[in-house]
């Protein structure tokens, strides 16, 4: 078995994840710039309306371009972890016995990711069109010169914002006591405006995209082993173990009890109970864990 569990530390090369990331830090960049970097003191809404459809543009470009590189990606570690579990099935003994339809399995994993991909993307917009309204609402309702040139972080809850600048008044603080009162209230609080928002969570763009790529390229893995076994009529498969030996292994990873479960596709056996999503790598985003194709007879 121990023989099995090497040829699946399959993780998409460094390379290529770093020109996915690559793609997003610079997306990043341009909204820092473009968009960020406008202030109650600076915003001009004409200005700001032609900012944001560049921005639109280049986030469309970026999309595709992302949906490129999924592609041939997803498809290769899926062919690759397909050719390793026949490879093992036909040590087993194993024959081809009835035809999948590899390709399809595949598209619809694609299907899946350009859904996520277009609305994790949009969501960079969306933060965009509301960081520029906060802060048309802040030029217009924070006459204060307090205000006028504070950034966004420092405007992004006007409520909050309020109470501070009504106990500056109180406290008669300085102009510079406020601002960095306000930004690190801010900074504390909520982080940067630069970040893609899916499922009310927060993630920095380019450490969202390399977790998709991985959580996806283990998708991929796992569509692959169950895919292949059901073309060989092989029914079990094993869950991977990699913390097995830690004393501390529950704490370390959400999937830990599953490790070294064996599961049936079909659900058919008595002895082992049915593989479900919740059994199936990734079970967590950057979850190490893959499933391997499972026989009674591995275990003498
Ligand atoms: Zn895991």
């Amino acid at each position: 078995m121990a023989r099995g569990r090497r040829i699946f530390k399959l993780m998409p090369r460094a390379g290529k994840t770093a020109q996915l990331k690559a793609m997003y830090a610079k997306i990043t960049r341009y909204l820092t710039n473009n968009i960020y970097s406008i202030t109650p003191g600076n915003y001009n809404p004409k200005e700001a309306k032609l900012r944001l459809l560049a921005a639109e543009a280049k986030i469309r470009t970026l999309t595709h371009k992302v949906i490129d590189w999924f592609a041939p990606t997803i498809e290769s570690t899926y062919r690759l972890a397909k050719i390793k579990v026949i490879r093992k099935l036909e040590r087993i003994g194993k024959k081809p016995s009835r035809s999948v339809n590899h390709q399809k399995i595949i598209d619809n994993q694609l299907r899946r990711i350009d859904r996520t991909i277009v609305k994790a993307n949009r969501s960079m917009l969306t933060q965009a069109k509301g960081y520029l309204k906060l802060i048309r609402t802040a030029q217009r309702e924070f006459k204060d010169a307090k205000l006028q040139e504070l950034s966004f972080n420092e405007i992004r809850y006007k409520e909050d914002v309020r109470n501070i600048i009504q106990d500056a008044q109180l406290l008669n603080q300085t102009r510079q006591e406020v601002q960095r009162e306000l930004k690190g209230y801010f900074k504390g609080r909520f982080g940067t405006f630069d970040y893609i928002e899916i499922n009310g969570r927060s993630y920095k763009p380019s450490y969202y995209a390399e977790m998709v790529a991985r959580t996806e390229l283990r998708r991929a893995q796992s569509e692959a082993v169950i895919g292949a076994s059901k073309e060989y009529g092989s029914d079990l498969v094993k869950f991977s173990s990699h913390f097995h030996a830690r004393p501390d292994y529950e704490a370390v990873d959400p999937c830990a009890p599953l490790e070294e479960q064996v599961f049936s596709i079909s659900g058919k056996s008595d002895k082992y109970p049915q593989l479900t999503e919740y059994e199936t790598p990734p079970i967590h985003p950057n979850c190490m864990h893959h499933l391997d194709p499972w026989d009674e007879i591995l275990e003498n």
